[in-house]
C-alpha cells in the first residue's frame, strides 16, 4: 500500500532536496521574459500575479543580479537602453500560457547626472509604486556590499516600512559584488547589515539578508529559492 506523500516542508530536509528545489527556482527564473515598460503605475498591467521588485542605487549591480538570477545575458540590460532607465520594466516568469510571476526593475538611484525634473518624477513613480501597487509581494533591494546601506537606501527601507512591517511585502536585501571582499569582511558586511535591518524590522516583517556575487555565483540559487517561494504553487 502506498503512503501518501509528506508535506512539502518535511519532504525539503536532505541536502539532494535542496538542490533539487534550487534547480526548480533557477529554472522557474530562466523563464524570465520582457513583458513591458511603464512610465507611470497606470502603465502597468492590470494583474493579479505577485510582484517582485528590484530596487537600487545606480551601480550596485542589478542589472547583473537580474541577468544571473535568470541565466540570460542581456535580460536587464534592456532596462539601461536609453529612454528606459527611468521607467518601470516588467518581465513576466513561468510557463507561457501561465504565467505566475512578475519581476519590475525598477530605475537605479542616486545618479547625479540625473536631472532635477527628472528626480522628482521618478521620485513619484517609485513612491506610487512602492507605497501603492497592491499585488506587490516582495522587494529586492541590491547593495553593494563594501558600501553597506546608503542615505537613498535607508530613505527606502524608511519609505516601504510600513508595509515591510505588516509583512505584507517580504525583502530581501542581496549584498552584492560579494567576491571583492575577503571572506571576514564579507561576513563583517553581512551581520552589519543584519543588524541594521533587524533594528528596523517587527515581529511579522518578513527581512532577509545574503551576501551575493555574479562572478562566483555566491548566493544566486539561495535567492532563487527565496524568489520561487513567493509563487502561488497550484
Ligand atoms: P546597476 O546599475 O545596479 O544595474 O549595476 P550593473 O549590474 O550594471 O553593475 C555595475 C558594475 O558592477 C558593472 O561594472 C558590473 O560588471 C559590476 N558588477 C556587478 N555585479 C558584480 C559582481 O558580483 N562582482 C563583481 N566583481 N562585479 C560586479
Amino acid at each position: 500500500m502506498s503512503e501518501p506523500l509528506p508535506p512539502p516542508e518535511a519532504r525539503s530536509e536532505g541536502p539532494g532536496d535542496d538542490a533539487a528545489e534550487a534547480r526548480v527556482a533557477l529554472g522557474w527564473a530562466h523563464t524570465a521574459r520582457f513583458l513591458t515598460t511603464a512610465s507611470k503605475l497606470s502603465e502597468l498591467p492590470a494583474t493579479e500575479l505577485p510582484e517582485i521588485a528590484f530596487v537600487g542605487r545606480s551601480n550596485a549591480g542589478k542589472s547583473t543580479a537580474i541577468n544571473v538570477l535568470t541565466q540570460q545575458k542581456r535580460l536587464a540590460f534592456a532596462s539601461k537602453t536609453p529612454g528606459r532607465t527611468q521607467h518601470l520594466n516588467v518581465f513576466e516568469l513561468g510557463p507561457k500560457d501561465a504565467a505566475n510571476a512578475l519581476f519590475v526593475d525598477l530605475p537605479g538611484y542616486g545618479y547625479a547626472a540625473v536631472e532635477r525634473n527628472a528626480k522628482l518624477r521618478w521620485q513619484e513613480v517609485m513612491a506610487d509604486y512602492l507605497g501603492i501597487r497592491r499585488s506587490l509581494s516582495a522587494i529586492v533591494m541590491l547593495v553593494d556590499c563594501r558600501l553597506g546601506f546608503t542615505e537613498l537606501d535607508l530613505a527606502l527601507l524608511r519609505f516601504i516600512g510600513p508595509r515591510l512591517e505588516t509583512g505584507a511585502v517580504k525583502l530581501l536585501v542581496l549584498l552584492t559584488k560579494a567576491d571583492k571582499l575577503g571572506k571576514q569582511a564579507a561576513e563583517a558586511a553581512a551581520r552589519k547589515s543584519g543588524e541594521l535591518l533587524g533594528s528596523l524590522s517587527s515581529e511579522q516583517a518578513d527581512v532577509s539578508v545574503s551576501l551575493f556575487s555574479a562572478l562566483d555565483r555566491r548566493g544566486v540559487a539561495d535567492a532563487a529559492v527565496w524568489l520561487y517561494r513567493l509563487v502561488p504553487k497550484a
